[in-house]
């Protein structure tokens, strides 16, 4: 009997193949036209992968492909961003997918709000503990100038509601 041979190729191979077997969003099931890769929770770029020239066999990208999602644009904008300091914005994006009928620009849009507010919260280091209080958001806009701004106003309105469907739940 021949021992079988360990066929090695480059791992960027094996990743472009797996981009062309893709065809919708791991997390929302959206059909991909853009798609981003992720490993580990870090995107990998075009540019990334081209690099990846380590020869690896079957065995090996089976265990790292484990680990490798391919999501939309929206997914990987919120599920892999930086992490936020106050908000809890992968949860409450995932509350208006779910709870919602809101169409995927407008969940990016109050996204995108909560994320610029939390950046203005960490920047002047707004306390954490006034913050998770139930009224966090009213005394929000009370404290912090720029979150009486209209469009800022809304999203912690609807975050607001997030919370409360949270503790009914
Ligand atoms: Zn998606």
């Amino acid at each position: 009997m021949l021992a079988k041979v360990e066929k090695k190729r480059p791992l960027s191979r094996y990743l472009k193949d797996f981009k062309h077997t893709q065809t919708h969003c791991c997390q929302c099931g959206k059909p991909l036209d853009r798609m981003t890769l992720v490993f580990r929770g870090q995107i990998i770029n075009k540019e990334a992968i081209a690099g990846m020239d380590q020869l690896v066999d079957d065995a090996v990208w089976l265990t790292l492909s484990q680990e490798l999602t391919a999501l939309c644009r929206f997914c990987s904008v919120i599920s892999c961003d930086s992490a936020t300091n106050y908000f809890d914005i992968k949860a409450f994006k995932q509350y208006l997918f779910e709870q919602t009928a809101m169409s995927h620009s407008t969940i990016r849009e109050y996204v995108v709000r909560l994320r610029r507010l939390d950046e203005i919260l960490a920047t002047c280091n707004y306390p954490h503990d006034k913050f998770s209080q139930p009224s966090g958001s009213l005394s929000l806009i009370e404290d912090v100038p720029d979150a009486g701004r209209s469009n800022y106003r809304i999203a912690l309105r609807k975050y607001d509601q997030y919370l409360n469907w949270q503790r009914n739940f």
